[in-house]
């Protein structure tokens, strides 16, 4: 094989090139991926085959198109079947063809940059021009311009006239009539053109394919981060509930160890306050009284605290009855009225005529109003007044409810209410005083007295009722808690808290 300089066309042997980009490509931005992109992965194949098409099928000279890797994506060739298919049928003429074929296919084109080509010549006097794909300073793949015959041949490369076995070169020469015959000048002006639509494919593409990339890895990248930080608050919340449960436990198990000795020191007292030990003096039963009423708080502090655990722990079931507010609301009363006539407060009950019964857990709706009420009275001055009160309340939940499963604008409710005249509660605690070992003051000056428990197990018992609970406030003027209570839907109610 020989290659012939020519004066417009370097020769691949020369490795000289030329320019062709103009202004058709401009600087491209460098690669921002690390690996490699092949073009087979880059182009939609078909569609590039079709532009293509449309060049051969216009200029009549063939063009096939390699990845970087030598495979063959796009062949389309024309006019040169029977001059090659006339060289391959001699022995020697396909032993040459072999190994220009081969050579063009495997060329790497060591250092041509954008825009350059190198020309490729038969030995039969055809020509070939290859020109590199790249993108960002990587090699993509090549195309392959031709064969032509340029302008300035007029006869067969002379080795053909060496060709055995009665090879005709002038039968060959015949065949050229079908090839497209180009000075080379059109050439480099029809392969600019090519070369400007390749570029343009290919730099869409690879934007394209680099935008999807990195849309990719910026995804996978998150939700590595993401899985990672799950896994962390899944260990978290698994430490936590086992925290949570053991809490739980000893709350329980401490509770029920306190209660009883207390229970006996509340006996033993009220039997001296009784005489059975024998007479006792004014100071003396002073004393014991105290005793007993310290030891009477404490027991309801262990009584909350239990039943906290209890509900945590999900072992508190509710027993249900028919109910009639207002014997319950005396109930209830009864209980701080010791309190509240210290404090000269005046209570007061007030009940809709013609309330109907409510299916509840009637120690639970009991508690909850005391626990109420035992506030009320300690949060409330000297010479105040306190109303408990009972009637049906038709509208809205305030909150959508468990699973959203409740809500209708006209749900019947039993309402009870707490007001009290007493300090209030800030604006921006009333959430708040519904969390467990929650206190409006917390300091440890504070002046009353509590655990913080009292409004976390009537939430938890009004909510198991599939209630609702919420606090309206005014400082320094009073506090109104309602507690909702669905008269409908009881038969749906579960029986545990
Ligand atoms: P405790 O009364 O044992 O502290 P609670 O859960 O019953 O716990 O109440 C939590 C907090 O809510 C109280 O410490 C208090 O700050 C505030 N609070 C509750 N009821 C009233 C009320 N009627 N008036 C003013 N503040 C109240």
């Amino acid at each position: 094989m020989s290659s012939h300089g020519h004066p417009s066309l370097p020769v691949m042997e020369e490795t000289q090139s030329i320019d062709l980009t103009g202004d058709l490509t401009g600087d491209l931005p460098p690669s921002v991926l690390e690996r490699r992109i092949s073009l087979a992965e880059l182009l939609d194949i078909n569609a590039f085959r079709e532009v293509c098409a449309s060049f051969v099928d216009l200029y009549k000279i063939g063009i096939k198109l390699f990845d970087v890797d030598g495979t063959k994506l796009v062949d389309i060739r024309v006019g040169n079947g029977d001059w090659c298919g006339y060289i391959f049928q001699n022995s020697v003429g396909r032993q040459r063809c072999t190994t220009l074929v081969t050579r063009i296919k495997q060329f790497e084109y060591p250092g041509l940059a954008d825009g350059e080509v190198v020309e490729q010549r038969c030995f039969s006097g055809l020509k070939y021009i290859l020109m590199p794909i790249n993108y960002g300073g990587d090699q993509l793949g090549r195309v392959v311009y031709g064969p032509f015959l340029p302008a300035d041949v007029e006869a067969p490369g002379e080795e053909v006239f060496a060709f055995p076995d009665g090879f005709e070169p002038t039968r060959l020469w015949a065949y050229g009539d079908k090839i497209r015959r180009a000075p080379d000048e059109m050439i480099m002006k029809i392969l600019t053109n090519f070369r400007g639509v390749v570029d343009t494919i290919t730099f869409i593409a690879m934007k394209a394919l680099m935008t999807q990339q990195l849309h990719l890895e910026s995804i996978t990248a998150s939700y590595n981060d993401l899985s990672a930080s799950n896994q962390k608050l899944r260990e978290s919340l698994e430490r936590l509930t086992e925290l949570d449960r053991l809490k739980s436990n000893f709350l329980a198990m401490i509770s029920h160890e306190l209660r009883t000795p207390l229970t006996s020191v509340i006996g033993y007292s009220e039997m001296l306050l009784e005489g059975m030990a024998g007479d006792i003096t004014d100071e003396q039963r002073d004393y014991v009284g105290t005793i007993k009423d310290k030891g009477e708080s404490l027991l309801d502090l262990i009584g909350s605290l239990l039943d906290m655990s209890k509900i945590e722990a999900g072992a508190m079931n509710l027993n249900l009855s028919d109910i009639q507010a207002r014997p319950l609301l005396e109930a209830a009363q009864s209980y701080v009225v010791p309190q509240a006539s210290k404090k000269s407060i005046t209570l007061e009950i007030e009940t809709a005529p013609d309330l109907p019964t409510l299916r509840a857990d009637r120690d639970k709706l009991r508690q909850c109003v005391i626990n109420l009420l035992g506030n009320a009275v300690k949060f409330t001055p000297q010479a105040g007044r306190i109303t408990v009160a009972a009637d049906v309340f038709v509208g809205p939940r305030r909150y959508s409810g468990e699973e959203g499963r409740f809500g209708t604008p006209d749900e019947r409710f039993m309402r009870i209410q707490v007001r009290d005249s007493g300090i209030g509660i800030p604006a921006d605690k009333l959430e708040k005083v519904f969390s467990s070992f929650y206190q409006v003051d917390n300091s440890v000056t504070r002046e009353y007295g509590g655990t913080g428990l009292g409004l976390a197990i009537v939430k938890r018992f009004v909510e198991a009722h599939r209630g609702e609970v919420w606090v309206e406030s005014q400082e320094g003027r009073g506090t109104t808690f309602s507690l909702l209570f669905p008269l409908e839907l009881q038969a749906a109610l579960p029986l545990t808290v």
